[in-house]
């Protein structure tokens, strides 16, 4: 049976112990770093850098403990992700939200380089065929997937298995663009943006979210550049009137997000990868928006483990007991107490990206869970 590790967020006395940063400190030292990582072996920490609105990622105290922990058992940690707007620019959003060489003791790198276009096709299932995967974490021999759980417009939930999917994926390859990347997944055929020009009030919202400047406005006309755009989906999921659509499958995208996963981790060997899930500032969206809401439940803790599947699991039986936070987007949606919380923000079928990665043989549903004392 797989092993999750949790440390819960709250604070028993006030003194350092029992902070989280030091409860994950003691978190990885149960979970023995040193049986999965070798000195001097390149280990990547994976984690999701944000937007320059979006501040409620993995902290980079958390960040820090980690490479600290990896280091301790002689290992060469770099903290990555893989670019999500243009790389410099991304490079400086990490910054901005307090991730660099000095804070995090490790370097800070783009795992598929400044254009985003350093990637290697990898053999991935029938739905994606092939997947651009950045070359970084595709050579890296090892690595720890830092995941901040939260909801997700179109995952519904996004945890290691999204962090992985999207966040080891390229937005495109140098040759065949979009299709060999996120976009694969986030759109099905050709995945053309519909525009309402009826619904639409012209609040050009999607033009400032559009990561490459793909859409402009002329004689009260919506334009956008088919060829050049990522379909990444973020002009769709700003529009307020929801006057545009990039067409979808939620079946289809919750599977590709298992098997982009499966691609990702089949270059790597067994017991080569840990995830770190941190179920705090739980909010209603993707860390990519421009803006992060303030969070639907209270903060739960960190859950540990080498298996994927166990610790998205574990992670969901929490939050299906969390409640409802007040003054937050789940009282406005009158959630209650006892139900689904990122279901009903987002009445999306998330559980299939659990049951796929089972069916693909990434990891077992069935766990024992140790909560740190
Ligand atoms: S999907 Fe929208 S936001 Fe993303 S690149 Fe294309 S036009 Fe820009
Ligand atoms: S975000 Fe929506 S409503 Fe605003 S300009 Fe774009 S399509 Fe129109």
């Amino acid at each position: 049976m797989a092993q999750v590790y949790f440390a819960s967020a709250r604070v028993g006395k006030w003194r350092y112990e029992d902070s989280m940063p030091a409860k994950l400190e003691r978190l990885l030292k149960q979970v023995d770093l040193g049986s999965y990582f070798d000195p001097k072996e390149w280990v990547a920490v994976k984690t999701h850098f944000g937007s320059q609105g979006a501040h409620r990622i993995v902290r980079p105290t958390f960040l820090r403990k980690v490479v600290d922990g990896l280091r301790d058992v002689g290992a060469r940690p770099f903290v990555c992700d893989t670019v999500r707007i243009r790389g410099l620019d991304y490079l400086e959003v990490a910054n901005y939200n307090g991730i660099n060489h000095l804070s995090v003791n490790a370097p800070v790198i783009l795992a598929d380089g400044i254009y985003g276009h350093d990637n290697i096709m990898v053999k991935a299932g029938e739905i994606l065929g092939e997947i651009a995967v950045a070359t970084a974490i595709h050579d890296v021999p090892a690595m720890v997937v830092c995941s901040h759980v939260k909801g997700h417009i179109q995952a519904g939930y996004a945890g290691a298995i999204k962090n992985l999917a999207m966040g080891a994926v390229s937005a495109g390859h140098r040759h065949c663009g979009w299709k060999c990347g996120r976009g694969a997944m986030h759109a099905i055929g050709e995945g053309t943006l519909v525009w309402d020009a009826e619904q639409c009030t012209f609040c050009y919202q999607c033009a400032e979210v559009c990561p490459l400047d793909c859409i402009d406005f002329a004689d009260g006309k919506l334009n956008y550049d088919n060829e050049k755009c990522w379909r990444c989906g973020r002009c769709a999921r700003v529009c307020p009137s929801n006057s545009l659509e990039l067409p979808g499958d939620d079946t289809l995208f919750m599977k590709s997000l298992a098997e982009a996963t499966q691609a990702v981790l089949t270059t790597f060997k067994p017991k080569k990868v840990l995830y770190v899930n941190f179920l705090t500032e739980i909010q209603p969206e993707c860390d990519c928006m421009p803006a992060a809401e303030v969070p639907v439940m209270q903060d739960i803790g960190i859950l540990v483990s080498d298996d994927i599947v166990a610790v998205e699991q574990a992670s969901i039986d929490m939050l299906l007991k969390a409640r409802p936070l007040p003054s937050s987007l789940a009282e406005d949606m009158e959630i209650q107490a006892g139900e689904d919380i990122l279901g009903r923000l987002h009445n999306k079928p998330y559980h299939i990206q659990i049951e796929e990665a089972v069916r693909l043989g990434l990891g077992s549903r069935e766990y024992e869970l140790t909560t740190l004392e």
